[in-house]
C-alpha cells in the first residue's frame, strides 16, 4: 500500500516539477504546448524525469516504483501540465498499463514490463480503438488464436496514439465469439518492433502527426503477455477507463490559454465582460481541481471510480472549449498563425470529447451507474 502524503510532500514535489521544468525551458530543450501530454513527445524528458523518481511513483518499490500515493502524482501531473512539458513518450505507460499490469498481470509479466515504464525505456501505445469500434469498443473485431506457445494477432487499430514511437502496444483483442460481444475479449502486450506489425501515420487537421493506423498481420504474441484472465478483458477495461478518464489532463490540456487569457484580461482590464468570464472560468477550475482529487483519494483507497472520472472528463472538456472560446473575446484570437498558443488549443479542441470516450457515451455510462445507485 503507498503511504499517505506527508502535510509538506505534495509542496515539496510541486516545487521539484516546477524547477526542472523551468531549467529544461530556459535551456530551450521544450518549447511549452498545448495538449503537450499527447503530442509533445521527448524520451530524454521522460527519462529524467524516471530519474527523479517522478513517473511509476504509485508503483511498488520492487518494480521501480515511488509507492507513493494518487494524490501525490496528482500534484506531479498538474504541475508537468501546467507547464505544458513534453510527456507524451511516459503519460499513457504511466497512467493506466502500468497500472492494469500491477493489478491483473503475472508475476512474469509484471517484472518484464513495469519496471520498464517506471524508467521510461518502455514506451506504450494504446490499441483500442478501431474503424468499426470506438465508442461501441466492445465491438472489437482485431482476432487473437491460441497458437503452439502464444497467440496470433490478427486486426487493425486506429488513431493510435504516438505507435509511431512506441516500443509496446496495449491491445484489445476477441479471443472468442460467444454472440454476447462484452464477452471473449482479452488484453496483451504486444512488442510495436514484431513480425507483421505495421505503422501508418495519419495528420490531423493542423497537419500534425500524432496518431496512427496499425496493422496486425499474424503477429506472434508469447502466452504471457496476456494481461488477466483470457476472454474477461471487458471487467478489466472499464476499471482502466477510470485511470484513461480521472486525470488533470482532462482539465489542463490548454492550461497555456488559461495563462494568456489571464495575462490579456489584465491589459484589457476595462473589460468588464470579460473579467466576469475569467472570473467564473477560474472558479470552474477550481472546482475541476476538487474533483481530480477526489478520483485520486478514490484511487488510494483501491477503488476504480468508473463514473467520477466519467464526470470529470466530460466536465473538464466543457471546461477547456470554453477557455478556449474565452480567447475569442481578446485581441490574441486575432494572431492567425497555427503554432500560436490559440491555434494550437482551437485545432486540437475537436478532438478533446471524442478522445477518451465521447461525450454522449460519457453521460450514458454515467447515468447508467446512476440509475443502478
Ligand atoms: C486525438 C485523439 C487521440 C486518440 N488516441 C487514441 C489511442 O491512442 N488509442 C485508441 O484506441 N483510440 C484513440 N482515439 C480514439 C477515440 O477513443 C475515439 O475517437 C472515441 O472513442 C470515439 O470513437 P469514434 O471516433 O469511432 O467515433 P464514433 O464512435 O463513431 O462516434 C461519433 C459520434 O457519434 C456519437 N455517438 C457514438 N455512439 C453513441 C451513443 N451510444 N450514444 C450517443 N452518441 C453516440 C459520439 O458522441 C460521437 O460524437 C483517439 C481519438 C482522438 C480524437
Amino acid at each position: 500500500m503507498p503511504h499517505s502524503p506527508g502535510p509538506d510532500s505534495c509542496a515539496e514535489l510541486r516545487t521539484q516539477v516546477r524547477q526542472l521544468t523551468a531549467e529544461w525551458r530556459s535551456a530551450g530543450r521544450y518549447v511549452p504546448r498545448s495538449d503537450s501530454w499527447l503530442r509533445s513527445f521527448d524520451l530524454e524528458f521522460s527519462k529524467e524525469l524516471a530519474a527523479r523518481g517522478l513517473i511509476a511513483m504509485t508503483y511498488p518499490v520492487e518494480f521501480g516504483g515511488a509507492a507513493r500515493t494518487h494524490v501525490e502524482r496528482l500534484a506531479v501531473t498538474e504541475e508537468l501540465l501546467r507547464a505544458g512539458a513534453p510527456v507524451a513518450a511516459h503519460w499513457i505507460g504511466d497512467r493506466q498499463i502500468g497500472p492494469a499490469i500491477l493489478r491483473h498481470g503475472t508475476r512474469e509479466l509484471q517484472e518484464e514490463i513495469v519496471p520498464a515504464i517506471a524508467s521510461g525505456k518502455a514506451v506504450f501505445c494504446l490499441g483500442m480503438s478501431e474503424p468499426e469500434a470506438g465508442s461501441d469498443l466492445a465491438s472489437v473485431r482485431t482476432s487473437a488464436e491460441a497458437v503452439a506457445g502464444g497467440w496470433r494477432i490478427n486486426g487493425h487499430k486506429i488513431w493510435t496514439t504516438q505507435a509511431h514511437h512506441a516500443t509496446h502496444a496495449y491491445l484489445l483483442a476477441r479471443t472468442e465469439r460467444t454472440g454476447r460481444k462484452h464477452e471473449g475479449l482479452t488484453e496483451f502486450v504486444v512488442d510495436m518492433h514484431a513480425e507483421g506489425v505495421t505503422v501508418t501515420p495519419i495528420v490531423d487537421l493542423s497537419g500534425e502527426h500524432h496518431f496512427n493506423e496499425v496493422r496486425f498481420d499474424n503477429v506472434l504474441v508469447p502466452a504471457h503477455r496476456v494481461i488477466g484472465e483470457v476472454g474477461g478483458g471487458w471487467r478489466q477495461i472499464v476499471e482502466q477507463l477510470s485511470f484513461e478518464r480521472g486525470g488533470a489532463e482532462r482539465v489542463l490540456s490548454s492550461y497555456p490559454v488559461l495563462v494568456e487569457l489571464i495575462a490579456e484580461t489584465a491589459r484589457q482590464a476595462g473589460d468588464r465582460e470579460l473579467r466576469a468570464l475569467l472570473g467564473s472560468l477560474v472558479a470552474r477550475l477550481a472546482v475541476l481541481r476538487r474533483l481530480c482529487f477526489e478520483v485520486a483519494q478514490a484511487m488510494d483507497d483501491g477503488q476504480a471510480p468508473v463514473q467520477q472520472a466519467a464526470a470529470l472528463k466530460y466536465l473538464g472538456n466543457a471546461f477547456e472549449h470554453d477557455v478556449i472560446e474565452a480567447l475569442r473575446l481578446t485581441d490574441l484570437c486575432q494572431d492567425p498563425a497555427f503554432d500560436s498558443t490559440f491555434g494550437q488549443a482551437l485545432l486540437a479542441s475537436p478532438a478533446f470529447s471524442l478522445r477518451g470516450g465521447a461525450a454522449e457515451v460519457l453521460l450514458s455510462l454515467i447515468a447508467r451507474q446512476e440509475a443502478r445507485s
